[in-house]
């Protein structure tokens, strides 16, 4: 399952993830981090029964989990099929039928959040994640 994890400025230099793998013995799959001064956030996938555990052990150490486990929402009456997001997704959500119009396969949505920035119209949203 996937997870985000935000990690605020007074820990952000502390190897808070590195001590939860270590003590929890739970690894983490990475698949997308943004740190700057003011904060970092981590998406990363964690095996479903193990989530309780690395959860407790990064928020022990001052970091915010949440849970990502709902796809990409595309909103068909906002979408002008500029076709911006076929080219952004990293899964091929995204698709041109026959007849131009788009086709979206939540399924393969991996909730990077990328296409939320590129689609010009607000058509795409993520829940706890944009
Ligand atoms: S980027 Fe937005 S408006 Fe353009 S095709 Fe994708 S969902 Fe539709
Ligand atoms: S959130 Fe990422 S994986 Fe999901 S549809 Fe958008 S670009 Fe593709």
């Amino acid at each position: 399952m996937k997870i985000k994890i935000n990690i605020s400025s007074d820990i952000l230099t502390k190897p808070i993830m590195a001590e939860a793998i270590l003590e929890t013995g739970v690894l983490l799959n990475i698949s997308q981090a943004h740190f700057d001064r003011s904060h970092g956030e981590v998406v990363a996938d964690v095996e479903k029964d193990k989530f309780e555990l690395m959860c407790k052990a990064l928020m022990d150490r001052g970091a915010k989990v949440t849970k990502l486990d709902t796809p990409i929402r595309w909103d068909e009456n906002e979408c002008v099929e500029c076709s911006a997001c076929i080219s952004v997704c990293p899964t091929k959500v995204f698709a041109l039928a026959d007849d131009f119009s788009l086709e979206v396969d939540e399924t393969k949505c991996i909730q990077c959040a990328t296409c939320v920035d590129m689609c010009p119209h607000n058509a795409l949203s993520l829940e706890n994640n944009k």
